[in-house]
């Protein structure tokens, strides 16, 4: 950790390191401003803490699950549902997940590098259908800030021309691997449309950095930089500038206001000595991730925002949504007994299915995309789930053996990922009686699903078994019931949470204008998920990322200009 002089007051103070921050550390240091980047996680090196290339026998767990790393032991983020000593709530009878990442480059360190921007109707969703609310902004307006995150980062994906899925600067995508073609002809067949992937690692030399060698294990981290993390792409040049100073281990409680009504900076825990800090700051820029920003404003209360800072509106922590899901896998006879072949690839999918229906013709509103996984990955804890699944499988000794070659890489699975609707019953406010190791009040959660949902996962469910038929396999599990909300998954466990201190050209309806100023505030701004006005079937972070270059240019400017 660098010591920060208490007396510097500096340009900027950002929140948070991942995605948002990330972003905006690094154009605003490019841009000349000096920036103190608070992060609440530790610092992490990707080349020296990651765990690329360990075989799954250099643990004795197998690489299975721990509670610091949900998704596995060698897998890039730490963090998880819950964090020890920083608890949430949920009101009665409602249930939300809320993963948090704790350390440098926050959930980029393992994000599935899905890298989609929204399309033109996206952002004109009321206009169009007349649910939700529109933004105020187009396409348009976030087309060159999409161009730059390519440029800066790096990102593969073709050229299709789709009206609702814009095209790119894309570096040429990976080939499809055996699975991928087998359940991409059987989606054709159905009428799907089926594209390569568009994720954010780089098949050519990009940028200094090398391009990827094809192990497979993005989720690890990389140790070649190949793949986007804010940790091995953003950061690095904005130390080279000389004008970032990060604070790793610190805790941010609340924006601190001056006299004059404006923000003065931000005071913060530090984790290693527990002594409250405070960082002076000209500007102020909270990227902490959608729903924890929406925690620091309603905690940053004074006489002039009793109710929370920058929510006269009383919006903040409002229309927060999550995107909808659900995953089907199934056994694929013609993929048993293979020989030994290689399907080495990037770590996540070759292709991409993105919505193709008309919902005019359908019982529920905006669309869904479909992810792929299967294949011949390196065997480790949790292997294929269980060889029970498959025809004959189990028993032991060489039989045993001899079924796990014969299913290997012989099973396939399909998740949906589709568009919510923000409804009022979705929404985090401050619980009165709980407070986290810090005395910082925690969030309590609120969340239900509606109809649109529910029948959107349904048309998931109806449509991935038919797939896995089409491709003659047979579907592991039973189709869930209405009872079972025909299996849509917890709200916020797809970990695309988004809202809580919307975008809009109204003050008393929203809590930021186009450029994720503060209406209230003019030198507060937001540059992570929470300013979304409506969630798109897309994963969000090349959005949440372009927005932020397009926030970061616009504080240049006005910095320029004497405004801020
Ligand atoms: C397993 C997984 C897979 C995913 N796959 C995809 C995908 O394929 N495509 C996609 O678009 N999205 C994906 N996502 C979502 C993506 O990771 C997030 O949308 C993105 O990281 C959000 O960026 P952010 O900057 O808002 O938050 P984060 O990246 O979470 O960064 C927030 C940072 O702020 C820090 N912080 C929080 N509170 C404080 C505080 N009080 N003080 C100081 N610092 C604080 C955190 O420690 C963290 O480092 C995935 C997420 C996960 C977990
Ligand atoms: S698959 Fe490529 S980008 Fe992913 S970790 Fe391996 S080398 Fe890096």
């Amino acid at each position: 950790m660098q010591s920060q002089s208490r007396s510097t007051t500096y340009d900027v103070c950002i929140v948070g390191s991942g995605a948002g921050g990330g972003i905006a550390a690094y154009a605003l240091t490019k841009a000349g401003a000096r920036v103190a980047l608070l992060e609440a996680g530790s610092m992490w090196d990707p080349i020296k803490d990651g765990a690329m290339l360990k075989w799954p026998y250099d643990s004795p767990r197998r690489g299975a699950s721990t509670r610091e790393r949900p998704f596995g032991e060698f897998d890039g983020c730490i963090g998880g549902w819950q964090i020890d000593g920083e608890p949430y709530t949920m009101a009665p009878g409602t249930r939300f997940d809320w993963w948090r990442a704790r350390m440098l480059g926050g959930r980029t360190n393992h994000w599935g590098r899905i890298s989609l921007r929204f399309g033109p109707y996206d952002f004109n969703r009321k206009s169009r259908d007349g649910l939700g609310d529109d933004w105020p902004i187009s396409y348009d307006d976030v087309k060159p800030w999409y161009d730059e995150v390519d440029r800066v980062v790096g990102i593969f994906g073709s050229v299709e021309g789709l009206p609702n899925e814009p095209d790119g600067i894309f570096h040429p995508p990976p080939t499809p691997r055996c699975y991928e073609r087998l359940a991409s002809q059987a989606a054709k067949k159905l009428g799907l449309t089926v594209i390569p992937a568009r994720l954010s690692i780089i098949t050519k030399p990009h940028n200094g950095r090398a391009p990827c060698h094809y192990c497979g294990q993005c989720n690890r981290g990389c140790m070649t930089a190949s793949n986007f993390s804010s940790t091995n792409v953003l950061i690095p040049p904005a130390q080279k500038t000389g004008r970032l100073t990060l604070i790793t281990d610190a805790m941010a409680r609340e924006v601190t206001l001056g006299r004059d009504g404006l923000a003065n900076g931000v005071s913060y825990i530090d984790r290693k000595s527990g002594r409250d800090s405070h960082i002076s700051a000209r500007i102020v820029v909270l990227a902490a991730s959608a729903c924890e920003t929406a925690r620091l404003l309603l905690n940053s209360k004074s006489s002039t925002f009793p109710n929370g800072l920058a929510n006269s509106s009383g919006t903040v922590g409002k229309y927060l949504t999550d995107t909808t899901g659900t995953d089907v896998s199934g056994f694929i006879p013609k993929m048993m007994d293979l020989p030994p072949h290689n399907e080495d690839g990037v770590g996540g999918m070759h292709i991409y299915m993105p919505w193709w229906l008309d919902n005019s013709k359908l019982d529920f509103p905006r669309g869904y995309h479909i992810e792929t996984y299967g294949g011949r990955g390196v065997p480790g804890s949790g292997f294929m789930g269980g060889i029970h699944r498959y025809p004959k499988g189990g028993g032991y000794g060489a039989a045993l053996k001899d079924d796990y070659r014969r299913y290997y890489g012989s099973s396939i699975g399909f998740s949906g990922r589709g568009e919510m609707i923000p409804n009022d019953d979705c929404y985090c406010e401050i619980d009165p009686n709980v407070v986290d190791q810090y005395g910082i009040p925690v969030l309590r959660f609120h969340w239900k699903w509606t109809d649109h949902e529910y029948n959107q996962v349904k048309h998931m469910q109806q449509t991935f078994r038919a797939i896995i038929a089409e491709m003659g396999g047979t579907v592991f599990s039973p189709m869930p019931t209405k009872e079972q909300g025909y299996g849509i998954a917890n709200g916020g466990a797809i970990i695309h949470e988004l809202g809580g201190a919307r975008m809009g050209n109204d003050s008393k309806t929203s809590v930021v204008n186009a450029n994720c100023q503060a209406h209230d505030v003019k030198n507060l701004f937001i540059a992570d998920g929470a300013p979304f006005v409506s969630q798109a079937d897309k994963n969000p972070t090349w959005t949440i990322m372009a927005l932020s270059m397009r926030t970061s240019d616009y504080i240049a400017q006005q910095r320029k200009a004497g405004a801020l």
